[in-house]
């Protein structure tokens, strides 16, 4: 094909390639959410709804995407995580979060109704923005899933206390805001049990840890070392890069059939990785036995 005298401003274009070997974070937020809460009348501070919905997204963009390896999100984000080695696109980082950021909008917007079914939306619609972070190790990946963990707990204490104090105290959200400014977090707990006899630790998992979401393999037994390198920052990548192209076709075979679990659970301690080795070797575990497998056995 012939070139046009236009063709020059492709040059125009400036690579943005990540740096290989290091892990791939892309997080998605929801804009003006606040706004879109009150629009919908979504239940303070957790509308179980938009959760359940905020997951089956991400559990969609899981199933688009067996390179992500694992999602966690709470309120109206997401973080969406790509193994170190991974060559999808490229690499490209405008690729990767526009396309992870389009395709969960889509679903978002798609499974609406089947969440909110007597809320039809209407403009302006749902977006989100999208944004690729790296980390070099495995231990600052660990410490940014750790931190959004954190950053749940923290907010969700301080919502729950705050509604409660508004809905049920009675005061002004102001007043609820210069009650809470500097009480710690043991004084919050405290000032919900004897205000209002609630149990922080009884609210539901998913408000207060958020949601992990996950292929689902065999667990690893409790406390049984488990064979092979179980640290990734010990693969220079050569291993990788000789996989060949039948094995690969092999792996993503095997992940396409793994459910996708959406779970509530504490990722900041080191059970949850140690009984799921596969999420941070990037090779697929054992697919649990099928009920036609039984049947034949
Ligand atoms: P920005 O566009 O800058 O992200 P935002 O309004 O989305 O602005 P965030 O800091 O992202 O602000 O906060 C999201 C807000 O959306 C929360 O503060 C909360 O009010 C609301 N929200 C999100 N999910 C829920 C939910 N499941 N239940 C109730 N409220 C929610
Ligand atoms: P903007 O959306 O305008 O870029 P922001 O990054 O400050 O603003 P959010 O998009 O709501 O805000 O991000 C949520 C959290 O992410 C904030 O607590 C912010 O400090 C943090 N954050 C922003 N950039 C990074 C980054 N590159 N690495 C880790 N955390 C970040
Ligand atoms: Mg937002
Ligand atoms: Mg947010």
């Amino acid at each position: 094909m012939a070139n046009s005298k236009y063709e020059y401003v492709r040059e125009f274009e400036q690579t943005d390639l990540l740096l290989p070997n290091t892990w791939i974070v892309v997080r998605i937020d929801g804009r003006g959410f606040h706004k879109l809460s009150t629009k919908y009348a979504f239940e303070k501070p957790n509308d179980r709804s938009a959760l359940d919905l905020m997951n089956a997204a991400a559990v969609s963009v899981m199933k688009e995407f067996p390179d992500v390896i694992l999602g966690y999100g709470d309120s109206d984000e997401y973080s969406f995580i790509f193994h170190k080695s991974t060559s999808l696109f490229q690499r490209r980082a405008s690729k990767l979060s526009t396309t992870i950021t389009s395709t969960f909008t889509a679903h978002y917007v798609y499974l609406w109704p089947t969440y909110f079914p007597m809320k039809p939306l209407s403009p302006p619609l749902p977006s989100f923005d999208g944004r690729c972070v790296l980390y070099p190790t495995t231990k600052d990946l660990r410490n940014y899933l750790a931190w959004r963990q954190a950053d749940c707990h923290i907010n969700n204490l301080y919502n729950t206390i705050f509604h409660t104090l508004v809905l049920r105290g009675n005061l002004s959200p102001q007043e609820a805001e210069a009650a809470l400014s500097t009480t710690t977090a043991s004084a919050k707990n405290e000032m919900l049990f004897q205000g209002f006899g609630i149990n922080y630790n009884n609210e539901p998992e998913m408000y207060r840890k958020g949601s992990v979401v996950y292929r689902a393999y065999e667990l690893a037994p409790v406390g049984v070392p488990v064979s092979g390198n179980l640290n990734p920052d010990d693969d220079d990548g050569a291993e990788r890069a000789s996989l060949s192209k039948t094995a690969a076709e092999k792996e993503k075979k095997i992940r396409s059939k793994a459910r996708i679990a959406v779970e509530h659970v504490d990722i900041i301690k080191d059970d949850f990785w140690e009984r799921r080795p596969w999420i941070l070797s990037g090779k697929s575990g054992i697919l649990p036995p099928t009920s036609e497998d039984a049947m034949m056995t």
